[in-house]
Protein backbone atom coordinates (compact mmCIF):
# COMPACT_ATOMS: atom_id res chain seq x y z
CA UNK A 1 0.00 0.00 0.00
CA UNK A 2 1.60 3.28 -0.94
CA UNK A 3 2.29 5.19 2.01
CA UNK A 4 1.04 8.74 1.60
CA UNK A 5 -0.24 11.57 3.94
CA UNK A 6 -3.76 10.57 3.35
CA UNK A 7 -2.70 7.07 4.71
CA UNK A 8 -0.46 8.75 7.51
CA UNK A 9 -3.45 10.93 8.44
CA UNK A 10 -5.98 7.50 8.56
CA UNK A 11 -3.26 5.84 11.13
CA UNK A 12 -3.36 8.57 13.11
CA UNK A 13 -6.75 9.01 13.08
CA UNK A 14 -7.27 5.22 13.44
CA UNK A 15 -4.98 5.18 16.67
CA UNK A 16 -6.25 8.39 17.81
CA UNK A 17 -10.17 6.83 18.20
CA UNK A 18 -8.06 3.84 19.75
CA UNK A 19 -6.55 5.33 22.29
CA UNK A 20 -8.39 8.40 23.38
CA UNK A 21 -9.63 8.82 26.82
CA UNK A 22 -13.46 8.22 26.85
CA UNK A 23 -14.29 11.41 28.63
CA UNK A 24 -11.96 13.56 26.12
CA UNK A 25 -14.01 16.02 24.64
CA UNK A 26 -13.10 15.45 20.76
CA UNK A 27 -13.76 11.51 21.40
CA UNK A 28 -16.94 11.90 19.21
CA UNK A 29 -15.55 13.95 16.54
CA UNK A 30 -12.78 11.92 16.09
CA UNK A 31 -14.51 8.47 15.94
CA UNK A 32 -16.58 10.04 13.11
CA UNK A 33 -13.65 11.14 11.32
CA UNK A 34 -12.24 7.37 11.53
CA UNK A 35 -15.54 6.07 9.74
CA UNK A 36 -15.52 8.69 7.33
CA UNK A 37 -11.91 8.16 6.21
CA UNK A 38 -12.35 4.13 6.95
CA UNK A 39 -15.45 4.69 4.08
CA UNK A 40 -12.80 6.84 1.74
CA UNK A 41 -10.15 4.11 1.51
CA UNK A 42 -12.65 1.60 1.22
CA UNK A 43 -14.06 3.75 -2.15
CA UNK A 44 -10.20 4.70 -3.53
CA UNK A 45 -9.92 0.35 -3.10
CA UNK A 46 -12.93 0.08 -5.55
CA UNK A 47 -11.53 2.49 -7.67
CA UNK A 48 -7.85 0.65 -7.79
CA UNK A 49 -10.12 -2.54 -8.62
CA UNK A 50 -11.71 -1.46 -11.46
CA UNK A 51 -9.15 0.71 -13.43
CA UNK A 52 -7.17 -2.70 -12.52
CA UNK A 53 -9.14 -4.89 -14.65
CA UNK A 54 -10.06 -2.34 -17.26
CA UNK A 55 -7.56 -1.86 -20.08
CA UNK A 56 -6.50 1.09 -21.49
CA UNK A 57 -6.48 1.87 -25.19
CA UNK A 58 -3.37 3.53 -24.80
CA UNK A 59 -0.47 3.30 -22.28
CA UNK A 60 -1.82 5.18 -19.59
CA UNK A 61 -0.59 5.88 -15.73
CA UNK A 62 -2.62 5.76 -12.88
CA UNK A 63 -1.23 8.30 -10.15
CA UNK A 64 -3.48 7.71 -6.90
CA UNK A 65 -3.70 10.11 -4.23
CA UNK A 66 -1.59 12.82 -5.92
CA UNK A 67 -0.84 15.57 -3.49
CA UNK A 68 0.60 18.87 -4.22
CA UNK A 69 1.28 22.77 -3.58
CA UNK A 70 0.30 25.31 -6.03
CA UNK A 71 2.39 28.61 -6.45
CA UNK A 72 0.50 30.40 -3.40
CA UNK A 73 0.94 27.25 -1.39
CA UNK A 74 -2.09 25.76 -0.97
CA UNK A 75 -2.28 22.17 -1.42
CA UNK A 76 -4.02 20.09 -3.49
CA UNK A 77 -5.12 16.32 -3.03
CA UNK A 78 -6.60 14.33 -5.70
CA UNK A 79 -7.65 10.94 -4.92
CA UNK A 80 -6.61 9.86 -9.02
CA UNK A 81 -5.01 11.11 -11.70
CA UNK A 82 -5.36 9.17 -15.00
CA UNK A 83 -2.65 10.23 -17.74
CA UNK A 84 -3.05 9.16 -21.20
CA UNK A 85 -1.31 10.89 -24.31
CA UNK A 86 -4.60 12.24 -25.09
CA UNK A 87 -6.42 13.19 -21.98
CA UNK A 88 -5.93 14.08 -18.25
CA UNK A 89 -8.74 13.00 -16.10
CA UNK A 90 -8.97 14.29 -12.56
CA UNK A 91 -11.03 11.34 -10.14
CA UNK A 92 -12.84 12.59 -6.88
CA UNK A 93 -14.12 9.51 -5.09
CA UNK A 94 -16.93 9.56 -2.88
CA UNK A 95 -18.53 6.77 -0.40
CA UNK A 96 -21.15 8.53 0.78
CA UNK A 97 -24.33 6.12 2.01
CA UNK A 98 -27.79 7.44 1.78
CA UNK A 99 -29.40 9.95 -1.22
CA UNK A 100 -27.03 12.78 -2.10
CA UNK A 101 -29.22 15.86 -3.45
CA UNK A 102 -27.18 18.82 -5.24
CA UNK A 103 -28.39 22.55 -5.60
CA UNK A 104 -25.74 23.82 -8.37
CA UNK A 105 -26.98 27.33 -8.23
CA UNK A 106 -26.01 27.54 -4.18
CA UNK A 107 -23.16 24.90 -4.71
CA UNK A 108 -24.98 22.96 -2.17
CA UNK A 109 -23.93 19.58 -1.94
CA UNK A 110 -25.80 17.31 0.58
CA UNK A 111 -27.57 13.96 1.33
CA UNK A 112 -29.89 12.61 3.30
CA UNK A 113 -29.66 9.08 5.15
CA UNK A 114 -32.96 6.89 5.24
CA UNK A 115 -33.49 8.08 9.31
CA UNK A 116 -34.04 11.69 7.50
CA UNK A 117 -30.91 13.10 8.88
CA UNK A 118 -30.11 15.84 6.20
CA UNK A 119 -25.88 16.64 5.96
CA UNK A 120 -24.13 18.96 4.11
CA UNK A 121 -20.43 18.26 1.99
CA UNK A 122 -18.07 20.00 0.60
CA UNK A 123 -18.85 20.28 -2.76
CA UNK A 124 -16.96 17.83 -5.15
CA UNK A 125 -17.74 19.59 -8.35
CA UNK A 126 -15.74 22.54 -6.61
CA UNK A 127 -13.55 20.69 -5.35
CA UNK A 128 -12.30 18.76 -8.88
CA UNK A 129 -12.47 22.48 -10.30
CA UNK A 130 -10.19 23.79 -8.54
CA UNK A 131 -8.05 20.69 -9.26
CA UNK A 132 -8.36 20.95 -12.92
CA UNK A 133 -7.80 24.91 -13.08
CA UNK A 134 -4.38 24.56 -11.31
CA UNK A 135 -3.01 21.41 -14.00
CA UNK A 136 -4.30 23.74 -16.39
CA UNK A 137 -2.13 26.66 -15.36
CA UNK A 138 0.66 24.02 -14.91
CA UNK A 139 0.10 21.94 -18.25
CA UNK A 140 0.03 25.84 -20.00
CA UNK A 141 3.48 26.91 -17.87
CA UNK A 142 5.06 23.24 -19.30
CA UNK A 143 3.84 24.30 -22.91
CA UNK A 144 1.96 21.37 -23.10
CA UNK A 145 -1.85 21.63 -24.49
CA UNK A 146 -4.10 18.24 -23.29
CA UNK A 147 -7.28 18.27 -22.81
CA UNK A 148 -7.65 18.18 -18.83
CA UNK A 149 -11.26 16.63 -17.28
CA UNK A 150 -12.65 16.04 -13.85
CA UNK A 151 -15.39 13.87 -12.80
CA UNK A 152 -16.63 12.18 -9.31
CA UNK A 153 -17.13 8.55 -9.21
CA UNK A 154 -19.66 6.83 -6.53
CA UNK A 155 -18.20 3.76 -4.51
CA UNK A 156 -21.24 2.65 -2.43
CA UNK A 157 -23.54 0.56 -3.71
CA UNK A 158 -26.00 1.89 -1.64
CA UNK A 159 -26.23 5.49 -2.81
CA UNK A 160 -28.71 6.84 -4.49
CA UNK A 161 -28.62 10.17 -6.59
CA UNK A 162 -31.47 12.56 -6.35
CA UNK A 163 -32.39 13.80 -10.45
CA UNK A 164 -31.13 17.28 -9.14
CA UNK A 165 -27.65 15.42 -9.92
CA UNK A 166 -28.38 14.37 -13.03
CA UNK A 167 -26.58 17.53 -14.82
CA UNK A 168 -23.79 16.89 -12.98
CA UNK A 169 -20.14 15.12 -13.70
CA UNK A 170 -20.87 12.32 -11.14
CA UNK A 171 -21.88 8.51 -11.97
CA UNK A 172 -21.44 4.94 -10.17
CA UNK A 173 -18.21 3.62 -10.28
CA UNK A 174 -19.10 0.76 -12.07
CA UNK A 175 -19.86 3.61 -15.52
CA UNK A 176 -16.29 4.35 -15.35
CA UNK A 177 -14.81 1.98 -18.27
CA UNK A 178 -17.56 3.45 -20.18
CA UNK A 179 -17.01 6.92 -19.60
CA UNK A 180 -13.28 5.70 -20.40
CA UNK A 181 -14.31 4.57 -23.70
CA UNK A 182 -16.07 7.98 -24.68
CA UNK A 183 -13.12 10.17 -23.88
CA UNK A 184 -10.76 7.91 -26.17
CA UNK A 185 -13.86 8.43 -29.03
CA UNK A 186 -14.02 11.74 -27.77
CA UNK A 187 -9.83 13.06 -27.79
CA UNK A 188 -8.39 10.62 -30.47
CA UNK A 189 -5.31 12.43 -31.08
CA UNK A 190 -2.38 12.09 -29.08
CA UNK A 191 -1.01 14.83 -27.61
CA UNK A 192 1.55 14.55 -25.13
CA UNK A 193 4.48 12.41 -24.41
CA UNK A 194 3.54 10.41 -21.22
CA UNK A 195 6.75 9.59 -19.27
CA UNK A 196 7.32 13.29 -20.00
CA UNK A 197 4.22 14.42 -18.20
CA UNK A 198 4.96 11.93 -15.25
CA UNK A 199 8.21 13.10 -14.87
CA UNK A 200 7.10 16.99 -14.62
CA UNK A 201 4.14 15.53 -11.88
CA UNK A 202 6.71 13.55 -10.11
CA UNK A 203 8.41 16.46 -9.45
CA UNK A 204 5.92 18.48 -8.06
CA UNK A 205 5.03 15.88 -6.21
CA UNK A 206 5.00 16.73 -2.52
CA UNK A 207 4.11 14.99 0.92
CA UNK A 208 1.66 17.26 2.72
CA UNK A 209 2.79 17.02 6.60
CA UNK A 210 1.45 15.54 9.53
CA UNK A 211 -2.12 17.50 10.42
CA UNK A 212 -2.10 16.84 13.83
CA UNK A 213 -0.90 15.67 17.19
CA UNK A 214 -1.85 14.42 20.74
CA UNK A 215 -0.59 14.90 24.08
CA UNK A 216 0.54 12.04 25.63
CA UNK A 217 -1.73 12.58 28.63
CA UNK A 218 -4.60 12.64 26.84
CA UNK A 219 -3.90 8.58 25.58
CA UNK A 220 -5.11 5.44 27.49
CA UNK A 221 -2.10 3.42 28.48
CA UNK A 222 -1.68 -0.19 28.16
CA UNK A 223 -1.43 -2.30 25.38
CA UNK A 224 -4.97 -2.81 24.54
CA UNK A 225 -6.56 -6.17 22.80
CA UNK A 226 -7.84 -5.06 19.52
CA UNK A 227 -10.30 -7.89 19.85
CA UNK A 228 -12.64 -5.77 22.92
CA UNK A 229 -11.83 -2.92 20.30
CA UNK A 230 -9.25 -1.38 22.37
CA UNK A 231 -11.14 -1.11 25.66
CA UNK A 232 -9.39 -3.58 28.01
CA UNK A 233 -5.51 -3.55 28.84
CA UNK A 234 -3.73 -6.75 28.15
CA UNK A 235 -1.43 -8.55 30.29
CA UNK A 236 1.99 -10.18 30.05
CA UNK A 237 2.11 -13.89 31.09
CA UNK A 238 4.41 -16.20 29.61
CA UNK A 239 5.98 -14.70 26.70
CA UNK A 240 2.32 -13.88 25.56
CA UNK A 241 -0.22 -10.88 25.86
CA UNK A 242 -3.72 -12.07 27.46
CA UNK A 243 -7.17 -10.00 27.91
CA UNK A 244 -8.56 -10.37 31.09
CA UNK A 245 -11.96 -10.03 29.97
CA UNK A 246 -11.91 -11.84 26.16
CA UNK A 247 -8.90 -13.98 26.84
CA UNK A 248 -7.81 -13.27 23.38
CA UNK A 249 -4.34 -13.89 23.60
CA UNK A 250 -1.54 -12.43 21.00
CA UNK A 251 2.27 -12.44 20.87
CA UNK A 252 2.54 -9.10 19.05
CA UNK A 253 0.23 -6.70 20.44
CA UNK A 254 2.73 -4.88 21.74
CA UNK A 255 3.74 -3.94 18.17
CA UNK A 256 0.43 -1.90 17.70
CA UNK A 257 0.63 -0.36 20.65
CA UNK A 258 4.09 1.04 20.20
CA UNK A 259 2.40 1.60 16.43
CA UNK A 260 0.23 3.98 18.19
CA UNK A 261 2.81 5.58 20.10
CA UNK A 262 4.63 6.15 16.65
CA UNK A 263 1.56 7.83 15.10
CA UNK A 264 0.01 9.34 17.78
CA UNK A 265 3.65 11.24 20.22
CA UNK A 266 6.75 10.44 18.29
CA UNK A 267 8.70 7.68 16.34
CA UNK A 268 11.10 6.97 19.37
CA UNK A 269 10.66 5.98 22.89
CA UNK A 270 12.91 5.59 26.18
CA UNK A 271 12.35 3.05 28.76
CA UNK A 272 11.10 5.40 30.96
CA UNK A 273 8.38 6.60 28.36
CA UNK A 274 7.83 2.83 27.55
CA UNK A 275 6.95 2.06 30.96
CA UNK A 276 4.28 4.72 31.38
CA UNK A 277 2.90 4.14 28.32
CA UNK A 278 2.54 0.42 28.39
CA UNK A 279 2.12 0.72 31.94
CA UNK A 280 5.37 -1.39 33.23
CA UNK A 281 6.83 -0.75 36.48
CA UNK A 282 9.96 -2.69 36.60
CA UNK A 283 12.97 -1.22 34.11
CA UNK A 284 14.53 -4.55 33.54
CA UNK A 285 11.10 -6.21 32.24
CA UNK A 286 10.83 -3.28 30.26
CA UNK A 287 14.67 -3.35 28.70
CA UNK A 288 13.91 -7.27 28.06
CA UNK A 289 10.11 -6.67 25.81
CA UNK A 290 12.43 -3.42 23.80
CA UNK A 291 15.23 -6.08 23.32
CA UNK A 292 13.02 -8.56 22.08
CA UNK A 293 11.05 -6.49 19.79
CA UNK A 294 14.67 -5.90 18.21
CA UNK A 295 14.23 -2.00 18.38
CA UNK A 296 17.57 -0.45 16.71
CA UNK A 297 19.13 1.39 20.17
CA UNK A 298 20.43 4.39 20.18
CA UNK A 299 22.78 6.17 22.58
CA UNK A 300 23.59 5.18 25.98
CA UNK A 301 23.00 5.78 29.71
CA UNK A 302 20.09 8.02 30.38
CA UNK A 303 20.20 9.19 27.34
CA UNK A 304 19.39 5.94 25.15
CA UNK A 305 16.08 5.37 23.00
CA UNK A 306 14.95 3.07 20.93
CA UNK A 307 13.78 3.66 16.94
CA UNK A 308 10.13 2.58 16.38
CA UNK A 309 10.53 1.55 12.64
CA UNK A 310 7.40 2.24 10.45
CA UNK A 311 6.55 -1.66 9.78
CA UNK A 312 6.47 -2.23 13.24
CA UNK A 313 3.34 -3.82 12.69
CA UNK A 314 5.14 -6.37 10.74
CA UNK A 315 2.96 -9.43 9.59
CA UNK A 316 -0.89 -9.90 11.82
CA UNK A 317 -0.38 -13.05 13.94
ZN1 LIG B 1 -10.19 -8.55 24.91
Amino acid sequence: MQINQKFLHYHFIESLANRLKKDDLDTAAVKDEFYRLEAGLAGEMRLQQILTEYSFKNDAQIIYNFECKNEKGSTHQMDALILTPRFILILEVKQIAGTLFYKPAQHEFYRIQDDGIHENFPNPFDQAYRHQLFLENLFASWKLAIPILYTVVIANYREKSDNSLQNSPIFHISGLPSFLENLNKRFPVKSVNLSFIRAKLDAIYFRLPPRRTVESSRLRRGVLCRECKYLHAMQYKHGSWICPVCHFKSKNALNETLFHYRMLIKPHITNREFREFVGIYSIHAASKLLMRLGLEKVGTGRGTYYIIPENILGEED
